[in-house]
């Protein structure tokens, strides 16, 4: 899927229909006063202050009425500039606008407006030439979103829309839509009682049986990857005192992402990152060049005070797990450590169908930046050889790096074409310094030098990743992850004592096995199974069965095809051998 934020043309067009749908609001509600309408990834939104109106999705279509009888008028889009004096007397009667107006810091600011028909404006654009361009968008939905994201602030309402040049993209993009609806984690999150979210705790999962195996699989998965590739597992604290977040910086430039709590009148903060723990067990002893890579890995959990209304299913949420990991190392590793995270992320990509369509994106030094601009120039370099090394094709994005390194990041295309950024590796030569956490090795030259330090994750969070995944695959998880991998139903009540000792056999061996011996009868059992669970194998036991010690499976979603027996040693061996390869299927 596009992303329209990242697309010059669409973005203009978007943000136009933004002042084209505010345009119909004021139609249909003259009191209405707008906030900010920005373009998003998916299309734009406009928050609007409706005073004692709250809208709803049921008012969508006569605003989307009233946009498309403005677009059919035609009317050309002007621009005008005024000084911020002339825009405070223009927009006087409007809080919303004197509050933006108010934030342009010079006097001497030249503000741009823009003006269709009746209908102006504060914008520093650009648009399109006429509304008359305005005709394949949709508008989505609408949501309740407090002004500047406090909650202490009048809530407004957030409508959501896009805009396409042509019909088509719009057709394609709506389909995808409804496929993503069908698709959604927090749906089948319940259907498949996976996990719940409890309002009274917002972005805190609770993870049930069937969800937590998942999540503990993965979580093996990961852990087995980056053992093999010479990482050392680590864990830290959850709870760290305020002096450690103070030297790392945390404490100054994060703290209303911290929760923070007080014991024997010291302050401490819970975990937001795991970065500083790890330069601790650096410093904890003395190092040599010797030890260097030092590649620490930890699955530690993390919790940010996100704001509520941020908060999305569990693709966002305040408590997580990172597949983290922090390399230590001199400059001069930097390239292959890199090329090393590359390969990795590539081999475990390749595992879910994501290693096709990768997208890799190299953000470089920004104007705001510590170090001198060798080193940067050095960092980069690294970074786009060691990209080529491991055959990555990236993108460029100039001066979007942190201000203590630059970063590759990694986006994965799910399957009906939407994107998600999951990996990063990002340098850092400003943690490790004297300034912050003074990590410190001895050099060949036997004197004291900061190693780099390299922050680095494949998935990114655990949490957000099986959102994706369950998205991805639309609950027909691939039989490795699955929380039931095998579901065995007896044609009748005479062979639950056969199904069970099939599951326990299986079991055994480390399958997800269950003997579905309850009362239903079998075709509702498979009907059910089938639907609610997508289990991956679906055996069928009898007499035959039980006489000759073998199983007849179904395969996920072929019923349409031949069913196979299997002796029940072979069936083991037929899951084992999908589960131990991470084949992406069943
Ligand atoms: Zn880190």
């Amino acid at each position: 899927m596009i992303n329209i934020k990242e697309n010059e043309k669409l973005s203009v067009m978007n943000h136009s229909c933004a002042h084209l749908m505010a345009q119909a609001i004021k139609h249909l509600y003259p009191n209405a006063k707008f906030w900010v309408g920005p373009v998003i990834e998916e299309g734009f939104y406009y928050d609007v202050d409706l005073g004692d109106i709250t809208l709803t999705k049921e008012d969508l279509p006569a605003i989307e009425k009233e946009m498309k009888k403005l677009a059919k008028d035609g009317k050309r889009i002007f621009r005008e500039e005024i000084s911020k004096k002339e825009a405070l007397e223009k927009f006087a009667d409007d809080p919303y606008k004197i509050d933006l107006i108010e934030r342009m810091d010079e006097e001497n600011t030249i503000i741009s407006m823009y003006t269709q028909g009746d209908f102006t404006d504060l914008c520093r654009g650009p648009h399109v030439e006429t509304v008359k361009l305005l005709k394949n968008f949709k508008l989505l939905k609408v949501s309740g979103a407090y002004w500047k994201g406090d909650a202490s602030r009048p809530m407004l309402s957030r409508v959501y829309a896009v805009a396409f040049y042509k019909p088509n993209d719009l057709k394609d993009y709506l389909k995808m839509m409804e496929e993503a609806d069908k698709r959604d984690h927090r749906k089948l999150g319940v259907q498949m009682d996976l996990f719940h979210l409890d309002p009274e705790d917002p972005g805190q999962i609770f993870w049930h049986p069937n969800g937590w195996k998942m999540y503990v699989t993965l979580q093996d998965y990961m852990r087995q990857k980056v053992i093999k590739d010479g990482y050392q597992e680590v864990n830290t604290p959850a709870i760290m005192p305020r002096t450690l977040w103070e030297r790392s910086g945390h404490w100054g430039h994060y703290q209303k992402n911290m929760f923070i709590t007080e014991s024997e009148k010291r302050l401490f903060a819970v975990k937001p990152m795991n970065c500083p723990g790890a330069l601790e067990i650096f410093k904890s002893r003395t190092r040599s060049y010797k030890d260097l890579p030092l590649r620490l890995a930890e699955f530690g959990h993390c919790v940010r005070n996100e704001p509520s209304g941020t908060l999305h299913g569990i693709m966002r949420v305040r408590g997580f797990v990172q597949d983290d990991a922090h390399i230590l190392c001199t400059e001069d590793q930097i390239e292959a450590e890199v090329k090393k995270f590359c390969l990795l992320l590539l081999d475990v990509y390749k595992d879910f169908g994501f290693d096709k369509n990768l997208l890799v994106k190299l953000s470089t030094m920004p104007e705001d930046h510590v170090g001198d601009e060798k080193t940067w120039q050095h960092a980069e370099a690294a970074l786009s050889e060691a990209c080529k090394a491991a055959g990555m094709e990236y993108e460029i994005q100039p001066g979007e790096g942190a201000f203590y390194g630059p970063k590759l990041e990694f986006t994965l295309i799910d399957a009906i074409g939407r994107q998600w950024q999951c990996g990063t590796i990002q340098l850092d030569y400003q943690l490790p310094s004297a300034e912050r956490l003074n990590a410190e090795y001895i050099g060949a030259d036997n004197q004291k030098h900061h190693p780099v330090m390299l922050h680095r994750a494949v998935l990114g969070s655990l949490e957000r990743f099986m959102g994706i995944l369950i998205e991805n695959y639309a609950g027909a998880f691939p039989a490795w992850l699955h929380f039931e991998q095998v579901a065995v139903v007896p044609v009748g009540n005479d062979f639950n004592a056969y199904s069970q000792k099939v599951a326990d056999f299986l079991s055994v061996a480390n399958i997800r096995a269950k003997a579905y011996t309850g009362d239903d009868n079998m075709k509702s059992k498979i009907k059910a199974i089938s639907s609610e669970h997508k289990t991956p194998y679906i055996l069928v036991v009898g007499a035959k069965e039980q006489e000759e010690e073998t199983v007849t499976c179904r395969f996920r979603f072929s019923s349409q095809l031949p069913q196979k027996t299997f002796s029940l040693k072979d069936f083991r061996d037929y899951v084992l051998d999908k589960v131990q390869t991470h084949y992406n299927g069943i």
